[in-house]
């Protein structure tokens, strides 16, 4: 898992100010009161956006301030409520207190929005204060101010895109070849990632991550070494780039080895093998390899597979394949069912850390219980039916600590849970299939 973070202050708005004022009627020297109310500050809002991958654009701005609501007139007149502040972020990004290290918001769901702060109340005008003893009220209220906050917004990031190949195929050149060449694809400031990882950022604002997957060939589907821990994590890839080298420095075959590799997914995992897999033929810029790329593509192109000739080293071809990868992963995202409920809402306030207690316990026949209101809230909130979303709802039990705390009331595999009306097996999420 690879962590983005940044650090940012929000301000929702304050209220506008309520207004004194009196009526003027003609002939009438003075009338009743008739100030009016303060509009409501603006919210700050988080919403999840599929679209996104990175935080990057956090790093250039820092302080986020929803509008002001407008003072009350006269009249009787409201004042304009102030405009909300949507911020968008990734799906996966957390968001934190980062004064008190509370989860104010987890933002799992495309779309799901989060206020984090609230605009103030617009202050009452003077007409609001007027009672039979007193008429003519002289005040008003202001605005209250809006909340503020400074946040600490962390993603964990997943690969949307994994390279395969053969070691020296040329994975780690062309991750710095999309990751350096500016400005179309621009570098991205990862200081604790690994460098195996690269944001590819394209200029309509898209963008998408790719990661490296080393030693893979290496008996990685037996556990052996890193390459199973890095295949778990290609898991959770969407798409598979796979590099086959073309330069004939080898006395290996492309073609065979283009099906050991796949051979090699196959063993480790069915998912993995099944991910639509897009061929890059590289180092083209080699004497001689352009001619035999030519020939290999046209021969995968005829399996189904989409083949692009590129150079890591030199960049040429690479940019297409990239708006390539950026539209199948498009339209992976779009083939996703849509949520139920569109503009769920989900807002822990702060110092509310009730919402997020639960107990655990056995009733007669062994079965676990899983109790508490926001827990149960979750639960009944969250909808099973694709794989993808027991992940979700899994992770989810996994950030509240209720997973922990089953293993350590001695759950097993296989035992039944239940949360609120929700029951089911209990499983590791390595073995959710
Ligand atoms: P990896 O093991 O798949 O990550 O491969 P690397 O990116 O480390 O590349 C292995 C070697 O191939 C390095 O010496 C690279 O400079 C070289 N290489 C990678 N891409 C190209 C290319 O497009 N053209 C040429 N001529 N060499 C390349
Ligand atoms: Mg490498």
């Amino acid at each position: 898992m690879f962590i983005d973070e940044v650090n940012i202050s929000v301000k929702a708005g304050d209220g506008g100010n309520g207004l004194v004022a009196f009526r003027r009627e003609k002939f009438i020297p003075r009338g009743g009161p008739a100030g009016g109310d303060g509009g409501h500050g603006g919210n700050i809002i988080i919403v999840a956006d599929m679209q996104l991958t990175t935080l990057i654009d956090f790093r250039y701005k820092r302080d986020y301030k929803a509008a002001r609501g407008g003072d009350g007139g006269s009249n009787n007149c409201t004042g304009k409520d102030g405009a909300d502040l949507m911020l968008k972020v990734p799906v996966g990004t957390q968001v934190i207190d980062a004064d008190s290290n509370e989860l104010l918001a987890d933002m799992i769901e495309d779309g799901e929005k989060a206020t984090i702060a609230h605009g103030g109340r617009g202050g009452r005008g003077n007409a609001k204060f007027a009672t039979s003893t007193r008429q003519t009220p002289r005040f008003a209220e202001n605005g209250e101010p809006g909340e503020a906050f400074n946040l600490r917004l962390e993603l964990k990031l997943i690969a949307d895109v994994g390279l395969v190949g053969f070691p020296n195929v040329g994975k780690s050149t062309l991750i710095a070849q999309v990751s350096a060449a500016k400005p179309k694809i621009a570098d991205y400031p990862f200081t604790t990632l690994t460098p195996n990882l690269g944001v590819v950022r394209l200029e309509e604002g898209h963008s998408f991550v790719m990661a490296d997957i080393p030693g893979l060939i290496e008996g990685a589907h037996e556990g052996a070494g890193l390459g199973d821990r890095f295949l778990r994590h290609v898991e959770r890839n969407r798409l598979l780039l796979h590099i086959i080298d073309v330069s004939g420095f080898t006395d290996r075959d492309p073609t065979s080895d283009f099906d050991v590799i796949n051979d090699e997914l196959r063993q480790y995992s069915n998912h993995l093998a099944n991910l639509p897999q897009v061929v890059a033929l590289n180092k083209i810029d080699i004497s001689g390899a352009r001619e035999k790329a030519d020939e290999i593509s046209k021969s995968l192109e005829d399996r189904g597979y989409k083949c692009f000739l590129i150079s890591a080293a030199t960049g040429e071809g690479v940019k297409p394949l990239i708006y390539h990868l950026e539209s199948k992963l498009h339209e992976l995202a779009k083939s996703i069912p849509e949520p139920d409920e569109k503009d769920k809402f989900v807002r822990i306030a702060p110092g509310m850390k009730d919402a997020r207690a639960f107990e655990i316990s056995k009733n007669e026949f062994g079965e676990y219980i899983v109790s508490g209101k926001g827990i149960e809230r979750m639960a009944a909130m969250s909808y099973l039916d694709t794989e993808e979303s027991v992940r979700r709802f899994h992770r989810k039990l996994e950030r509240l600590g209720v997973i922990d705390a089953l293993r350590e009331a001695g759950v097993e595999f296989g035992d039944t849970v239940h949360i609120g009306d929700m029951e089911f097996d209990y499983a590791d999420e390595n073995s959710i299939e």
